[in-house]
């Protein structure tokens, strides 16, 4: 473990940390993603944002996701979408045809269809690239499910936010990376990425926060607990 935080450190260093932030829907991936890069200087992005606005763009062109010609029209919006820095390097906004419309990309009916549109590979694949464009220029935290998995399976640093719906204390848990999952004596089976691992490092998660200047509390006043 010296060795991997001397490692994380050093490319901090020289670069500035990439950090994949994954989670369940309504973890507080966004809020906590958020404060951190405030704190740390570093951008943000949220890719949430991403599918939110293909979807409400979908919904508005009437664009049935189960429909045989649903993945080429769904990745002919993808240029439409443009993520938008607030002001400080975080990319919490979202543009549709160079309107703001980030509050739009939330009401309800974008809760109900994101899911279906969001399982369209053709739209995962052309919205891989827009995520890795972004990610390229390093000292950032992104937010998104599948982010350390398969946006930026090399980023620095994974964090996995969990929250229950009975207990809204977050919990922060530093994955294990794939080449360390897979170095191990008996490496998992097929080597992928188990979200209730709870490793040994759960305390470099704490280091990482403590480092960081985040808050080391929920919204709810709590604090984060393994
Ligand atoms: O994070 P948020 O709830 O805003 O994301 C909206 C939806 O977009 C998710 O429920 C998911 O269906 C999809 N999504 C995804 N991969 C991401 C980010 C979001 O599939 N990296």
């Amino acid at each position: 473990w010296a060795a991997f935080i001397l490692r994380v450190m050093q490319t901090a260093e020289a670069r500035g940390l990439v950090v994949a932030l994954a989670g369940p829907a309504s973890s507080g991936k966004s809020s906590v993603g958020a404060a951190a890069a405030a704190q740390l200087g570093y951008r943000f992005c949220d890719t949430g944002l991403l599918y939110r606005a293909v979807t409400w763009l979908a919904l508005r062109r009437e664009i049935d996701p189960d429909d045989p010609e649903a993945p080429s029209a769904l990745v002919s919006l993808v240029p439409e979408v443009q993520l938008l820095d607030v002001g400080d390097g975080r990319l919490a906004h979202v543009a549709v045809d160079d309107v703001d419309e980030t509050v739009e990309v939330h009401v309800p009916e974008v809760d109900a269809a994101v899911s279906a549109v969001a399982r369209v590979p053709e739209l995962r694949a052309a919205l891989l690239e827009r995520q890795r464009a972004i990610a390229a220029g390093g000292r950032i935290i992104m937010a998104g499910r599948d982010i350390g998995t398969v946006v930026l399976p090399g980023a620095d640093l994974k964090l996995f936010l969990d929250a229950s719906v009975e207990d809204v204390r977050a919990e922060l848990v530093r994955l294990p990376t794939r080449a360390e999952r897979c170095s191990t004596a008996s490496p998992q089976p097929s080597c992928r990425m188990n979200p209730r691992t709870r490793p040994p490092s759960w305390h470099l998660a704490s280091w990482f926060m403590g480092w960081t200047g985040s808050p080391s509390h929920g919204t709810d006043g709590a604090p984060f607990s393994s």
